[in-house]
């Protein structure tokens, strides 16, 4: 059973790496998709305050016909002074005419309010279209480094799945079906590694006696974590021989 073990053990390392490879790859896409999922609410941002910017705009452009209106009326109301005959329409106009000239100064500082609004929106929006453009340089950057290094991870992988499939052919096949199997439930350990009688893949206290077969090593069967049901193996084969 030592052979095994050492073959198995061969066979984790091998699973392991494998694994790393593909939780990097998951790692990256990750970060890529978070990445995706910020530039739309930045796209979504800009749009909205491109929108306010727009009604912004508009209101302004109301006021500047009001306030054109106001000008009009008001000159033409003074030229009309010219021809005033009495002191009622001399009163009644001059009112017309301050009740002109107050409207548009109103308007006017409501213009500038309006205009100083739009100012900050459009810093608002200059800001958030340079936040997206280096977002999207970003994801530009991350997207074709993911694609650069999937070619090699493939291979590597491969690679590392022709060896496993050499190892596996020194290994009993109900003995490899166990540790696929254990492997897929325990977060791709099948294998744990046993220290001063402590199972590192559940971290319990395995019972003496398997602890002492596990390390004369001489058995028929491969013993197994009572906790976390992994094969177990010890370390250091000095160790092993020493005993
Ligand atoms: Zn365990």
């Amino acid at each position: 059973m030592i052979s095994t073990l050492r073959v198995l053990e061969r066979i984790q390392r091998i699973d392991l790496e494998i694994r790393a490879i593909e939780e990097e790859e998951k790692r990256r896409c990750k970060v890529i998709e978070e990445l995706e999922t910020e530039l739309k609410g930045t796209r979504d941002a800009i749009a909205a305050v491109e929108a306010e910017a727009g009604a912004l705009k508009t209101q302004i452009k109301e006021i500047d016909e009001k306030i054109r209106e106001s000008s009009e009326r008001a000159s033409k109301d003074e030229k009309r002074l010219n021809s005033i005959k009495n002191d009622r329409e001399l009163n009644a106009l001059t009112k017309e005419i301050n009740g002109a000239n107050k409207s548009k100064k109103q308007c006017e500082q409501e213009k500038s309010s309006l205009a100083a609004k739009l100012d900050e929106k459009e810093a608002l929006f200059n800001s958030r279209q340079d936040l997206l453009k280096s977002k999207e340089e970003e994801l530009g950057r991350l997207s074709g480094e993911l694609e650069a290094n999937r070619g090699g991870w493939k291979e590597a992988i491969d690679g590392k799945l022709k060896s496993k499939d050499e190892l596996t052919k020194a290994v009993a096949p109900e003995i490899l079906r166990k540790y696929e199997l254990i492997r897929s439930r325990r977060s791709g350990v099948g294998l744990a590694l046993v220290k001063d009688e402590i199972c590192q893949g559940c971290f319990t206290h395995i019972p003496p006696q398997v602890y002492i077969m596990l390390k004369r090593g001489t058995d028929e069967e491969l013993q197994s974590c009572p906790h976390c049901h992994r094969l177990l193996h010890v370390e250091d084969k000095g160790q092993l021989e020493a005993v």
